[in-house]
């Protein structure tokens, strides 16, 4: 989709740092982390949100790759969130997992 930021990323039109790929998941580094490890895990097709019709298998896709991330890392404790809508603080209409992980228990995004 032209002009979202995350379907840029994925086709390598803007940088990002990748941590994870695979035939439909994406996964760079947040630009403004809000813990020590801030991953962001997209749809490498454009969906904008969680609310959207058949996000379901899609959500599913992202945790799987989340918890495949998690394990290759080393991580046994993170936060996976997903935000929806702009008061929930959605800022990119395009579906994202934020993985989070190292921070304090209380982290608040
Ligand atoms: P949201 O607030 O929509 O749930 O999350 C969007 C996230 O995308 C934010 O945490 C923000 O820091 C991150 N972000 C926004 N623009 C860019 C960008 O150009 N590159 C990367 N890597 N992250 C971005
Ligand atoms: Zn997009």
């Amino acid at each position: 989709m032209e002009d979202c930021i995350f379907c840029k990323i994925v086709n390598r039109e803007l940088p990002g740092e990748i941590v994870y790929e695979d035939d439909r998941v994406l996964a760079f580094l947040d630009i403004h982390p809000k813990a020590p490890i801030h991953l962001l895990l997209v749809p490498k097709s454009h969906l904008a949100s969680i609310q959207n019709e058949g996000s379901e298998d899609v959500a599913g896709e992202l945790v799987s790759a989340a918890k495949h991330i998690a394990k290759e890392k080393g991580l046994s404790s993170y936060k996976l969130v997903f935000n929806v809508g702009r008061e929930a603080g959605q800022t990119v209409n395009h579906l994202h997992l934020h993985l989070l992980s190292g921070g304090p228990s209380e982290l608040t995004i």
